[in-house]
């Protein structure tokens, strides 16, 4: 932590690593069959992977990867403390060795997609290791906790001052979910923009060896309880227009690093207390342990392609739920599809229905609504795209 053990979000610098060290490895089954691997990889998408202990060469590994109805299996050699498959790009860790076949194909059958997460104890998944090699680990006694700020899925979220400065303190309550959380980390900790809530370390020697995630202090908490909150009274076009603009911004972001992050929603955004909006809980993003468990899905918010195969998430579907976001900024967080129950909410949307816009919503935003609720996910558009429009807009009010 020395590199970054003083004052303030500003000051910091980025940990001695390159973020994509921080993995989980979900997909490291240990000693497994080839057949049993072959079960695990059933029904076949391509590029769906795992990788196991090699039983015909021990003390090497095997990648499995789906394929045109097939599975492949590859020899992952290990010599010299170095990881290869082609003896001609070697890596120190599996880790490294799957973001590599992810990026590109090089050789093997595919590129490498989805991660078939090995079940059980998600302990034994997720090495903290890469968070203490990374730099990440911020001591317990660094932390001194404050009052609670919410009440998150996983425990409480807490104020917390480290060296000087407000903090979040997320702590995970329920061991089970240690996956899910030190994913949610590593996705946070592989990202950095002003409108994305950024990750300031891990605390891994709590209390009775809890974990926490310490994040920057967000001064006037979620955007859906402040736009119930101070309503049309006291939020004005521009502040619902730089809210628009701000989630916008950070949402490109992840597209440009094809996260996608399939819990957006106002109450995954968090204000500064210079009302600066930042995307938070990325507690579902890249994760795919969840497949095929529709019952965590934020329905109303999530694109109906999603809903009908988990398969189809991707930055278009976050532009369908940024979508409802933009209705929640504009209607000062009323509840989308309120005068329709939940069970019924997918088959009208499938029949075509969409909301209208929100009373007093200008021309410009019900256009893009309308445009990010095609029911072609192509044809919705680009974070880019309408980062571009806001930006527009916003010198229009200027
Ligand atoms: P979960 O994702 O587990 O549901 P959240 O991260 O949404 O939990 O946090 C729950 C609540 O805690 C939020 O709605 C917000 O009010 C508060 N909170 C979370 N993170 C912060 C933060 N960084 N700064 C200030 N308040 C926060």
């Amino acid at each position: 932590m020395s590199a970054r053990s003083s004052n303030g979000i500003q000051q910091q610098q980025q940990p001695n690593t390159t973020p994509q060290r921080l993995q989980s490895t979900p997909w490291f089954h240990g000693k497994i069959s080839r057949e049993e691997a072959e079960m695990l990889l059933v029904p076949p998408y391509d590029g769906m992977f795992l990788v196991r202990e090699s039983t015909n060469f021990p003390g090497d590994y095997t990648l499995c990867v789906s394929f045109g109805g097939r599975v492949e299996h590859y020899h992952i050699i290990y010599r010299d403390h170095h990881l290869t498959i082609d003896e001609e790009e070697m890596f120190e860790t599996l880790g490294q060795l799957v973001e590599h076949y992810q990026n590109d194909a090089d050789g093997l059958c595919t590129s490498l997609t989805i991660p078939v997460p090995k079940k059980g104890n998600p302990e034994v998944c997720f090495d903290t290791k890469d968070f203490q090699n990374a730099g990440w680990v911020i001591p317990n006694d660094d932390v001194k906790l404050g009052d609670v700020l919410g009440k998150g899925e996983f425990g409480d979220v807490l104020l917390g001052y480290w060296h000087g400065t407000k903090v979040a303190v997320k702590t995970l309550k329920d061991p089970h979910a240690v996956q899910m959380f030190l994913t949610e980390a590593s996705v946070m900790a592989s990202l950095r923009h002003p409108n994305l809530v950024q990750l300031m370390g891990v605390v891994l020697d709590g209390p009775s060896s809890r974990i926490s995630l310490v994040t920057e202090y967000m001064g006037k908490g979620d955007l859906a309880h402040f736009l119930r909150s101070r309503g049309r009274q006291q939020i004005t076009k521009k502040d619902q227009l730089n809210f628009s603009r701000d989630c916008c911004a950070g949402m490109a972001h992840l597209e440009a690093k094809k996260v996608v992050h399939r819990d957006l929603a106002s109450r995954n955004v968090l204000l500064s207390d210079e009302m600066v909006a930042k995307v938070c809980d990325f507690g579902l993003a890249r994760d795919l342990t969840f497949v095929g468990d529709a019952s965590k899905l934020p329905i109303k918010w999530t694109a109906p392609e999603a809903l009908k195969d988990s398969r189809c998430f991707s930055n278009k579907s976050d532009m369908w739920s940024f979508g409802i976001l933009l209705w929640e900024i504009y209607s000062f967080g009323q509840a989308p599809y309120r005068r329709i129950a939940l069970c019924d909410v997918v088959k009208f949307v499938e029949k075509g229905y969409r909301m209208e816009a929100p009373e007093n919503c200008p021309a410009e935003i019900h256009e893009i609504i309308r445009q990010t609720w095609d029911a072609v996910p192509e044809n919705r558009p680009t974070f880019a795209e309408l980062l571009a429009r806001f930006e527009s807009l916003r010198t229009a009010y200027v």
